[in-house]
């Protein structure tokens, strides 16, 4: 396997013009015919993730999040970024981005989320439009809970199942409301929040929700809430992609379990897991 044949394999799998036009995502950096032995997957390129990169002796970095979204007139060795790309090239690693494109395949990001709560009969939350509209492709999901749920149970269960963070899970809404269909979203979710509204869920989980666009939506009689750590939303997609590398290329696929959500620490007046 080289980094050309894994690439135009992740390229198929994920078509680079079915991400957002702001978006930017495919091979970051990496030589084409350099063999591929081990992949790493990660959420974010950042130093934790590279360190462990090289530490497995990875050939290959497939990330979620772009390294680059917006231009840049360097890539000198003592910006942040910059470094991150010498010490890849410099140990003969390669980085690929799957973002938007990976969020509305089907199976896509928030597919692997959904399966986490064992949601069913899942259905896209925005259904794709132009190059990849079709075949159940779109940006979050909505599905069915095996059996109806507080809001207070829901928040616990999405605790245990998804990924363990200092940020863990909070959610706005009556905790006694009973749930039935959830909507999910992969990372950012507030600019569904209309769109979760129209969707007949019950609630609606993402990650970054802020304070004004919950209130105004709680206010508007919309879905409860949950509000996850953005890498704990997406890190779940990292074993369908590892799974489907394996299967493909008969490559050692490792997925990182390094936590690069920027929370490190959590703290409440008391133990009280609702807020009254
Ligand atoms: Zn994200």
């Amino acid at each position: 396997m080289t980094v050309r044949s894994v690439v135009d394999a992740l390229d198929a799998r994920f078509p680079r013009n079915w991400a957002e036009s702001w978006d930017r995502v495919g091979l970051v950096l990496g030589e084409f015919e350099h063999p591929v032995n081990r992949v790493l997957c990660v959420v974010d390129c950042v130093p934790e993730t590279v360190d462990q990169a090289l530490d497995v002796g990875a050939d290959l970095i497939v990330a979620h999040h772009p390294l680059f979204l917006k231009a840049v007139s360097s890539i000198a060795p003592d910006t942040f970024k910059g470094a991150l790309v010498h010490r890849l090239i410099r140990a003969g690693v390669a980085l690929y981005t799957a973002h938007t494109n990976a969020d509305v395949a089907n199976p896509g990001v928030s597919d692997a989320l959904a399966a986490r709560l064992g949601l069913t009969g899942l259905r896209p939350l925005a259904p794709a439009e132009g190059a990849a509209a079709g075949e159940g492709r779109g940006l979050g999901r909505v599905g069915e809970l095996p059996e109806p749920l507080t809001l207070a149970a829901l928040t616990r269960l999405a605790a245990e199942r998804l990924p363990a963070t200092a940020a863990g899970v909070r959610a706005a809404g009556d905790p006694e409301r009973i749930v039935r269909t959830v909507a999910v979203c992969g990372g950012a979710g507030d600019s569904f929040l209309a769109v979760a509204a129209r969707s007949g869920a019950d609630a609606y989980l993402c990650a970054d929700l802020r304070h004004h666009p919950v209130s105004e939506h709680l206010a508007a009689g919309g879905p409860a809430l949950l509000d996850v750590a953005h890498w704990a939303s997406e890190r779940p997609w990292l074993d369908d992609v590892a799974a489907w590398l394996r299967d493909a290329f008969g490559v050692e696929v490792l997925v990182s379990d390094v936590d690069t959500d920027p929370w490190t620490v959590h703290a409440n007046r008391d133990d009280l897991e609702i807020r009254p």
